[in-house]
């Protein structure tokens, strides 16, 4: 299969391409700059792989199979009006030119699988709530985001598979929420964070890509599918597991204002999180390789 991804270069899509590589896929990297895409895959480590800056994006979308659409600004970074007008501007406008991309290639040449990225955001957050796919969106920031992103996508012509797949916080060793939380658990003692009562919805980087894997190949999977880990922990049982593993005692909590110095105001998708479910992808029969948090984090700190 041939497949176009957006965000290709970033925490999810680095290893995703890796994955579709590997499985023998024919990858074509949709990307703002063509230096840090070929800096990260490298024709010796890669060959046959397709880089595109945007003026290239319609001659690889013509001829795939499938489009993967990852692209955004970071949410991990201090939330200045501009910055999220851009948060939200930067996945609409991919959106918006992959689905016309899409929309307009030729029938012969027309992806038959558009797989977008969303969040578990959609959904708010709550401290008593249970969320799965059927369940209705919050009145935040980020739920608005999420809800204009898939709006976007949502655009995208009948004929093509379309799914929405909205993504916990995902724990990997090279990037995304865990990476910043590590340094400053070895700084403090490893305790809660906050209150510790928030609802932490979480999934292994392998499971995320596996999911997406599964998406690209198995027309079962439409519409949306929650790309969250079966169990989600409450915040206080993620820092013991995360203190346990990393071999801190778990006792002073980590403060509010530590978290949101790495993190920015994004530190709201960790201090004020939703409980979700994946609901759909059980249903599906998706085999989860990491269900538990406590495994997940050992698998995660293990890696060199
Ligand atoms: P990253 O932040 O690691 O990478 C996203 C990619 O988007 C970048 O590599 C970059 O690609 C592109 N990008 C960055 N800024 C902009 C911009 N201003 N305009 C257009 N494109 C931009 O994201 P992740 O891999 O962590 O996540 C992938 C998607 O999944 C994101 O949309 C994210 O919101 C969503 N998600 C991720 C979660 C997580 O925990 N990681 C949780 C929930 C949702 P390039 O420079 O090559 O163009």
């Amino acid at each position: 299969m041939t497949v176009s991804v957006t965000g290709a270069t970033g925490f999810i899509g680095k290893r995703l391409v890796q994955r579709l590589h590997a499985d023998n896929h024919n990858v074509r990297v949709l990307t703002r700059s063509r230096s840090k895409a070929e800096s990260i895959f490298s024709v010796k480590d890669f060959p046959g792989i397709i880089i595109a800056e945007e003026a290239g994006w319609k001659d690889c979308i013509e001829g795939s199979n499938a489009v993967v659409n990852l692209a955004g600004m970071p949410i991990s970074t201090r939330w200045s009006p501009e910055i999220k007008k851009e948060i939200k501007q930067s996945r609409v406008r991919v959106t918006t030119k992959v689905v016309d991309l899409i929309n307009n290639s030729p029938q012969g040449v027309r992806p038959t699988v558009l797989v977008n990225a969303t969040a578990v955001g959609y959904y708010g957050t709550s401290e008593t709530q249970v969320f799965d796919e059927s369940s209705p969106s919050g009145n935040d920031y980020l739920a608005q985001v999420c809800r204009e992103w898939e709006g976007t996508a949502l655009k995208v012509s009948k004929d093509v598979r379309l799914t929405l797949i909205r993504i916990g916080v995902v724990l990997g060793k090279d990037g995304g929420a865990l990476a910043k939380m590590i340094p400053l658990f070895m700084m403090f003692a490893g305790g809660p964070l906050g209150s510790g009562q928030q609802w932490f919805s979480w999934i292994h980087l392998d499971d995320i890509v596996n999911l997406i894997c599964e998406v690209l190949s198995n027309p079962s999977y439409e519409g949306v599918i929650n790309g969250t880990a079966p169990n989600p922990v409450r915040l206080s049982e993620m820092c013991e597991h995360l203190g346990n593993v990393m071999g801190r005692p778990s006792w002073l909590p980590v403060p509010d204002f530590a978290l949101k110095a790495v993190l920015g105001e994004g530190a709201s998708v960790v201090l004020e999180g939703q409980r979700v479910l994946p609901a759909k992808a059980k249903e599906l029969g998706f085999l989860f390789k990491y269900p538990y948090v406590k495994d997940a984090l050992k698998s995660i700190l293990s890696q060199d």
